[in-house]
């Protein structure tokens, strides 16, 4: 009988996301794996969900993104109604044998305390874990609740209650990581490109000040808070700025951004994102942060494009340095890498670096034996599923 798995990705985006996406991405590239390897797939998401799952369930109708960054009292209590939804299932329903929660600091808080009633839980921790050092310091999930990383060098900055319920980390993958070594290759352009939210801690600032310094084309992708697109953001107008990435955007990324040499073209989606990425001549990473997974590293590399980033995070973990990327310590070194990149590297050796480590199949197959292990890890688990 097979392995029944409620994944919780919980109310902010679809699955697959319309662009941006970061942890969805990874479930909607998890999920169809797990099922080709015989796993039924519970999805707690939020109702637009696409994702072929065997069953879907959901408070919110549709993708509560625009929420976020609003005021705790407003935003909170979004997470706090999904999770009562799963909470609200898993005592109504006999059936799943482990919850893979996906959810930031209230899917572990909520489901640790459910007490040994509930399913074994593995909770991926996608982000930062400096962000909640109260909850991660106490954390006490007893047998049932284990969390894994998605870098080992995130969980070795882990606190020691956090680590004590570690099962180590999984790396995350792409779709395009499938047959991204007999990949034809694009054309180069002579562009480079940040993908990703622009935040303080991905650093677009840096990256636009060294695109004018230096002088290469540099195409800013990801959205600024809720703001997909550069006329969504103008017309938002003063009041836009309660938002601190839209803060960060105007007064510290924008004074660059001429539209010519440094564009930002807003969120970038599907073939679109894709061309942007394969026809760079390198994507700059200039994190000022310890990221914690990369996926948008890992999508480069697939794509054929060389990464060029500070060693922060997981970097040194997914990119080696001379062969797949460049790597500084100092941020000032970024502008004349990004211009050797494209001299030095091969496009094929990040083709085939991203095909041999980072596919849905090698995620999903170090997930499902993650899976096992939290069953057995819990005593009261009768290791035959429902
Ligand atoms: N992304 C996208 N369009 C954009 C910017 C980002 O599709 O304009 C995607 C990107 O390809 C990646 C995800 O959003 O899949 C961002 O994930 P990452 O782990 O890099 O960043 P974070 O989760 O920290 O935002």
């Amino acid at each position: 009988m097979s392995l029944t798995v409620l994944m919780n990705a919980g109310p902010w985006l679809s699955v697959p996301p319309p662009g941006y996406g970061g942890i969805e991405n990874v479930i909607a590239t998890l999920v169809p794996e797990l099922r080709r390897l015989g796993v039924r797939v519970v999805l707690a998401s939020v109702g637009e969900s696409t994702l072929p799952v065997d069953e879907l369930v959901s408070v919110f109708p549709d993708g509560q993104f625009g929420a976020l960054q609003r005021p705790y009292n407003q935003v909170c209590g979004i997470a706090q109604a999904h999770l009562a939804g799963v909470v609200r299932q898993l005592h109504a329903r006999d059936d799943i044998d482990l919850v893979h929660d996906h959810v930031e600091a209230v899917g572990l808080a909520t489901l640790t305390a459910m007490g040994p009633e509930a399913p074994p839980v593995l909770h991926t921790l996608h982000w930062d874990l400096a962000k909640h050092p109260a909850l991660y310091g106490n954390l006490d999930g007893g047998d049932r609740v284990r969390v894994n990383g998605v870098s080992a060098s995130q969980l070795a900055r882990a606190p020691r209650a956090l680590r004590q319920h570690s099962v180590g980390h999984v790396h995350l993958s792409s779709p395009l990581a499938v047959g991204a070594e007999r990949r034809s290759r694009p054309e180069k352009g002579a562009h480079v490109v940040v993908l990703g939210r622009i935040n303080p801690g991905k650093g677009q600032d840096l990256a636009a000040r060294l695109a004018r310094q230096v002088g290469f084309p540099l195409v800013l992708a990801g959205p600024v808070g809720p703001y997909h697109r550069p006329a969504d953001l103008a017309a938002a107008g003063e009041a836009a700025r309660q938002n601190p990435d839209v803060r960060y955007f105007h007064d510290e990324v924008a004074p660059y951004v001429d539209g010519e040499l440094v564009r930002w073209v807003g969120t970038v989606a599907g073939h679109e994102r894709d061309d942007l990425l394969a026809t760079a001549r390198a994507a700059l990473f200039p994190l000022r942060w310890e990221e914690p997974g990369g996926t948008a590293v890992v999508e480069a590399l697939a794509l054929g494009t060389p990464v060029v980033a500070t060693t922060r995070g997981c970097l040194p973990e997914l990119v080696e340095h001379g062969r797949t990327g460049l790597l500084a310590t100092d941020e000032e070194e970024l502008g004349e890498l990004v211009l050797a990149a494209g001299e030095l590297l091969d496009p094929d050796e990040c083709r085939r670096e991203a095909a041999a480590r980072f596919t849905p199949a090698v995620m999903a197959e170090k997930y499902l034996a993650l899976y096992e292990q939290v069953r057995r890890l819990t005593p009261s688990v009768d290791l035959q599923p429902a």
